[in-house]
């Protein structure tokens, strides 16, 4: 775990930075309420409020986000520098986790009371996606796939995406097709995954969307204590 109060990260430090990437290299600062580090151009106003919003998680996705050195910034642009609302980087594939070298982007929209929980949550569910073993993620998502059904309801719209691209994928016969299929089925699995942790902390979350899916939450809220032991609940009914 780094402890110093600031760091400073460029190629070295973080495998992903491409040019691209430059924004997320330079200085970052301890928050030492939280134990994130923050860019130092970051506001007072978001370093507070991402502070206190990421004390609210569940500590084991605190943990992982402390063990794995998590750098945040945040940025008046409509999105992030990959297109979301809210996003986090890393060298996922690095077997070597000090590699993973994991940054979060937040946008003012991501900052909103109706986001900023959720959003947090959300990023960081991928944060402990990727150091959980490649036999518990495969066992995972075997037990993802025995739960889909016909005219299968993902939690979210986002998720629902993910897992129509996947089987548009299933009935084309085209070269790579193998790849792409497998590619998308782990993407949905992921974003599947931090979707449903996140509305499993926070149940308000697109609660708007209208979705009839808590049959399905709860089987994965036992799926995800099953195989990666992560006990997960209303985060909000807990004071
Ligand atoms: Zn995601």
């Amino acid at each position: 775990m780094p402890s110093t109060l600031t760091r400073t990260i460029g190629t070295f430090e973080r495998p992903w930075l491409n040019r691209h990437y430059q924004r997320f290299a330079g200085r970052f600062q301890l928050d030492a309420a939280s134990g994130l580090y923050f860019d130092c151009d970051t506001p007072a106003a978001h370093r507070k409020l991402i502070s206190a919003t990421f004390l609210q998680a569940p500590k084991t996705l605190r943990d992982v986000a402390i063990y794995l050195g998590l750098t945040v910034s945040t940025t008046d642009m409509p999105g992030t520098l990959s297109g979301s609302l809210s996003a986090v980087y890393g060298s996922w594939d690095s077997a070597d986790h000090s590699r993973i070298s994991p940054h979060l982007e937040m946008t003012t929209i991501s900052l909103t009371p109706e986001f900023v929980f959720p959003h947090l949550v959300h990023e960081c569910s991928h944060l402990f996606w990727a150091i959980q073993s490649k036999a518990a993620k495969a066992r995972f998502t075997r037990e993802m796939l025995d739960i889909v059904v016909h005219s299968f309801v993902e939690v979210t719209d986002y998720a629902q995406d993910y897992f129509d691209e996947w089987q548009e994928l299933l009935g084309q016969e085209i070269p790579f097709i193998q790849q792409r299929r497998n590619r998308a089925l782990d993407q949905w699995v992921l974003e599947s995954f931090c979707e449903s942790v996140a509305k499993l902390c926070c149940p308000p979350y697109k609660q708007k969307e209208g979705r009839q899916t808590d049959n399905l939450l709860e089987a994965r809220q036992a799926l995800i204590a099953e195989h990666f032991d992560l006990v997960l609940e209303n985060q909000f009914a807990l004071v």
